[in-house]
């Protein structure tokens, strides 16, 4: 017990005094450094020039070594690009948006177009010859419309309208908009045959 107990001891004073000792001579594995090159001078030597060789290297990596941070790092510049290509739409998505959008225009176009050709037609009287129209009278202006029940149109007099606004008219433009043609000979064929104010 004791004599092994010693040996050990003596083991770790030896590995302690070898690795303070850079010059102490090495118990451990690996082959001997010979005894020419352990003084300061190749010491130093080896030391210089392995800093040199590090150092060299290091150099070299640098631009890289730059060019990569620069490319990896979040600049502003970068966030507001990606911000940018995030909300840039879908062409495919818009595309097919301006085009079905194209297509209802086209269908209200012609539905309004359908209208017209309906009211131009008509002439706003029953099959018994009789007025298909009555009059409308609590309009603001005290100015009385006619409404004919077969085509739906409203005959009305110059009135103001306040139109979708614009840069100058938040609120509406508003402007009058002259009356319909027929409006006062209409109104008075309709008041002969009803009276004012008539319902259906
Ligand atoms: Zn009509």
């Amino acid at each position: 017990m004791t004599t092994s107990n010693e040996a050990e001891v003596k083991s770790s004073e030896v590995e302690v005094k070898s690795l303070s000792e850079p010059g102490a001579k090495a118990v451990s594995k690996g082959p001997k450094v010979p005894d020419i090159l352990v003084n300061p001078e190749s010491q130093a030597y080896i030391t210089a020039s392995i800093n040199e060789a590090v150092k060299s290297v290091f150099a070299s990596l640098a631009p890289v070594l730059k060019e990569t941070m620069e490319a990896t790092a979040l600049t502003p510049q970068k966030m507001l690009e990606m911000e940018n290509l995030r909300r840039a739409p879908d062409p495919d998505k818009l595309k097919r948006e301006l085009r079905e959008r194209a297509l209802l225009y086209e269908d209200e176009k012609e539905r309004l177009a359908t209208i017209a050709r309906s009211q131009a037609a008509c002439r706003h009287k029953y099959p018994t010859g009789t007025y298909s129209t009555s009059t409308i009278s609590n309009y603001p202006d005290r100015q009385m419309r006619i409404l004919c029940h077969l085509c739906l149109k409203v005959y009305h007099p110059a009135q103001w309208v306040i139109g979708a606004p614009d840069q100058e008219n938040p609120r509406g433009r508003a402007y009058i908009e002259p009356e319909t043609p027929g409006y006062r000979e209409l109104l008075a064929d309709t008041v002969m045959q009803r009276g004012s104010g008539g319902t259906v």
